[in-house]
């Protein structure tokens, strides 16, 4: 008789972007007239065409692929040594951060890799994770097994939620209750909120002492501008004795169809075997991807590489240029309308506190039918996201520009039924 991983009937449905959808269509079919003038700031994909450097690198690596001479068949499973070693210098020595080549994998993305890590690990780790929050972190390990059933009202017993409210400046406190593994994003998914310093070295005091894992998601670190805000964890004394971090080359080089990105895995961090030996973790993750994948195509490989050129960092340094200037746009919008604004900053995403006490789901179904503006309910990542709105800023600067009119001609509707 075959079994099934009975885990993966504990996840609730996978609501928020179906639902985005269902309530998208069923406007555009009571109001075709309408229809045409959505604009869509809801999903986190990008819109803006490959970097050219990426392009040219591309184009030569396929023509290799036509050549006898330069054909190439599998790689090595975690990636190519000139890609490993342009990451490892590129993104940290050049930086002051100790990373050897050899501590870089590199993989399809950021999604997966999150996923894949929980394989090297034991079951039954207690999980913390901030809410709101990227849906990934929470649903895999629903899926491993280190949770209980889904919980009425949304999130899963056995997990520790971490608040990030403005309250707390987004920025919430190592659990009381003990933790092993437990996941940060800094630029954050969704709340564009920035993980500082000080902050950060507390967490890495704090799982160096309970001998926990940080899983430090640094997917939006190149949005960074502030020289201030860490955008690796090993930027932190003591990281590499208690963190990985996955990067991903989907919002940095607009990758997200391309799928490349790597986790920095460092050598002095170890996990504990049932028989009480410390493992390096290092030794597991290289042979879990020496057994399960043969590693990332050779065009992609190239591709990633040449965001380390010269033109190519040039380029991508651009393309995030333009996204923040998108969310500049936003941020502005949002204010002038008088509501609460976060993040937005250093990060893509623009974390808005819905107008006069509206959830989240009423505000959307609001800017839909007035503006025709597609937003993401903030409910969607949590229920600290209740209230609020996440707008994102990956769209055209017509789009966005139009999105900020349409905004502030709601004001001047409203005000207008004021008066
Ligand atoms: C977009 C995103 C990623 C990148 O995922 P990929 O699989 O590399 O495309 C990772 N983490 C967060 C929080 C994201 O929003």
């Amino acid at each position: 008789m075959l079994h099934i991983n009975d885990h993966y009937l504990k996840l609730s449905a996978g609501y928020l972007f179906p639902e985005i959808a269902r309530r998208v269509s069923a406007f555009a079919q009571e109001n075709p007239a309408l229809a045409p003038r959505i604009l869509r700031c809801g999903i986190g994909d990008v819109t803006e065409p490959l970097p050219q450097a990426c392009i040219d690198a591309m184009h030569r690596a396929v023509d290799d692929l036509a050549t006898r001479e330069r054909f190439r068949g599998y790689g090595p499973p975690t990636g190519h040594d000139f890609l490993r070693r342009a990451i490892a210098e590129g993104d940290f020595r050049s930086r002051g951060i100790q990373v050897s080549d050899d501590e870089i994998f590199v993989s399809d993305g950021s999604k997966p890799d999150a996923s894949a890590f929980l394989e090297i690990l034991g079951t039954g780790n207690r999980i913390a994770i901030t809410d709101p929050v990227y849906p990934v972190y929470c649903d895999t390990n629903v899926m491993q097994g280190n949770t209980g059933a889904a919980l009425e009202g949304g999130g899963y017993a056995g997990i520790t939620y971490l608040p990030c409210t403005p309250e707390n400046a987004f920025d919430p406190a190592p659990p009381s209750d003990p933790a092993d593994v437990v996941y940060l994003c800094s630029p954050n998914n969704p709340t564009g909120a920035t993980l500082s310093r000080h902050s950060l070295e507390r967490w890495v005091d704090w799982a160096n002492a309970h001998r926990a894992l940080i899983c430090f998601d640094a997917a939006y670190e190149a949005f960074v501008r502030h020289p201030d805000v860490p955008r690796s964890i090993f930027e932190i004394q003591g990281a590499r004795t208690c963190a990985v971090e996955f990067r991903s080359f989907s919002k940095s080089g607009g990758f997200t169809g391309v799928r490349c990105g790597y986790t920095v895995v460092p050598a002095d961090l170890h996990g504990v075997a049932r028989d009480g030996t410390r493992v390096p973790l290092h030794r597991l993750w290289s042979r879990r991807w020496a057994t399960c994948s043969n590693g990332v195509s050779w065009p992609v490989q190239c591709a990633a590489a040449a965001l380390y050129s010269g033109e190519g960092r040039a380029q991508s340094r651009a393309l995030t240029d333009f996204y923040l200037g998108n969310a500049a746009v936003l941020r502005a919008a949002c204010e002038r309308l008088g509501l609460a604004v976060y993040g937005g900053i250093d990060a893509p995403y623009v974390w808005v506190r819905c107008p006069a006490g509206l959830s989240s789901w009423d505000a959307f179904d609001l800017l839909l039918r007035e503006a025709q503006v597609v937003i993401t309910p903030g409910a969607g990542f949590g229920r600290c996201g209740e209230g609020f709105l996440r707008i994102s800023a990956f769209n055209s600067r017509t789009n966005v520009e139009e999105v900020a009119r349409r905004l502030s001609a709601l004001t001047a509707r409203h005000a207008g039924a004021h008066a």
